[in-house]
C-alpha cells in the first residue's frame, strides 16, 4: 500500500468544499490514515514550499496557503500518489480534466484547490511535516 500527503488549501475550505472534496476522496477508495485542520503559519507554509523559493510566485504562494485554515491529509491506496494527482487535475484549472477536483472548485492556477506529492520522495517528506507517527492510524 502507497501513502500520499494532500491539502485541501485555504481558497476551498472558505469556500464550503472540504465535505465534498473528503468525499470525492473516499468515494475514490482512498484510506485517510491521518487528518486535521490547521492554520499554517507563513513560515511554515514556507518551509512546505522550500522547493518552490526561487519561483517568482513563492510569495504569493507562501502568503495563500497561510491566509486561512486547510486539511492536511495522509491517504493509503496502491497507487495512491498517481491515483490522487488524477484526482486533483491539472496545476491550472483551465488545463485540468472535467470530474477533477480542479475543475470543479479552483479558482485559479495559484488558488487551485488541493496540494498532492508529486512522488514517493515527495511523499515521504511531506507526510512527517505535518504528521507525528502516533497521528497516523
Ligand atoms: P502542483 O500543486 O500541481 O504540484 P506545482 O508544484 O508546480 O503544482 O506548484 C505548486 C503550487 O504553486 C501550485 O499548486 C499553485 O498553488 C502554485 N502555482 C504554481 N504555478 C503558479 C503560477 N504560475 N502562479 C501562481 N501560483 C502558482
Ligand atoms: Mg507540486
Amino acid at each position: 500500500m502507497e501513502r500520499t500527503f494532500a491539502i485541501i488549501k485555504p481558497d476551498a475550505v472558505a469556500n464550503g468544499h472540504t465535505g465534498k472534496i473528503i468525499d470525492m476522496i473516499l468515494g475514490a477508495g482512498f484510506k485517510i490514515v491521518g487528518m486535521k485542520l490547521k492554520h499554517l503559519s507563513l513560515k511554515e507554509a514556507q518551509g512546505f514550499y522550500a522547493v518552490h523559493s526561487a519561483r517568482p510566485f513563492f510569495g504569493e504562494l507562501t502568503e495563500f496557503m497561510s491566509e486561512g485554515p486547510v486539511v492536511v491529509l495522509a491517504l493509503e491506496k496502491e497507487g495512491a500518489i498517481k491515483a490522487w494527482r488524477d484526482l486533483m487535475g491539472a496545476t491550472n484549472p483551465a488545463n485540468a480534466a472535467e470530474g477533477t477536483i480542479r475543475k470543479m472548485f479552483a479558482e485559479s492556477v495559484g488558488r487551485n484547490s488541493v496540494h498532492g506529492s508529486d512522488a514517493p520522495e515527495t511523499a515521504a517528506v511531506e507526510i512527517p511535516y505535518f504528521f507525528a507517527a502516533t497521528e497516523l492510524v
